[in-house]
C-alpha cells in the first residue's frame, strides 16, 4: 500500500479532521494570493496534550506540470505539555496557518493534515489563474 492510501478524504463540513482549505476560485497570474488551511473550522477539533493536530501542509500542482510544489509546511507544537502535567500548559497551537503565493497558471491546492491519533487527511481545492 502507498502512503496515498492511508491519506483520507471527506467533507470538512461533516468530518472534522478535514484540513479547510480557503483561497479565491480565481486569480491574477504574479499576483500576491492568500491561501490559509485550517482543521476544525466548522466542527471542532480537541487540542489536548494526547490528541490534537500536529501539522497541516499546503501544495500545488499546476496544471501543465507532473509534480506538485510544496508551498507550506506548519507545525503545531504546544499542546498544554507542561511540568505541571499534560494539559497543564500555558499554550496551545491552533490548526490555523496562512501563506501567499504569486501563480504563473491554474492548478489545484493540496492542503494535507495529521491528527497524532486519528492519521492523515487531505482536501483539494481549484483555483484558476489568469
Ligand atoms: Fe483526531
Amino acid at each position: 500500500m502507498g502512503i496515498g492510501e492511508l491519506y483520507q478524504q471527506a467533507d470538512w463540513k461533516a468530518e472534522k479532521h478535514a484540513p479547510i482549505i480557503e483561497a479565491p476560485d480565481t486569480a491574477s497570474a504574479d499576483t500576491p494570493v492568500l491561501i490559509s488551511a485550517s482543521v476544525g473550522k466548522e466542527i471542532g477539533h480537541p487540542n489536548t496534550t494526547e490528541h490534537h493536530i500536529a501539522w497541516i501542509e499546503i501544495h500545488f500542482k499546476p496544471d501543465s506540470e507532473k509534480f506538485a510544489h510544496q508551498l507550506s509546511v506548519n507545525r503545531f507544537t504546544a499542546h498544554g505539555e507542561s511540568a505541571k502535567g499534560a494539559n497543564e500548559g500555558a499554550a496551545f497551537t491552533e490548526p490555523v496557518c496562512q501563506t501567499t503565493v504569486r501563480f504563473k497558471e491554474s492548478g489545484t491546492l493540496y492542503s494535507t493534515s495529521y491528527c497524532n491519533i486519528h492519521g492523515l487527511w487531505e482536501t483539494q481545492k481549484r483555483i484558476e489563474v489568469s
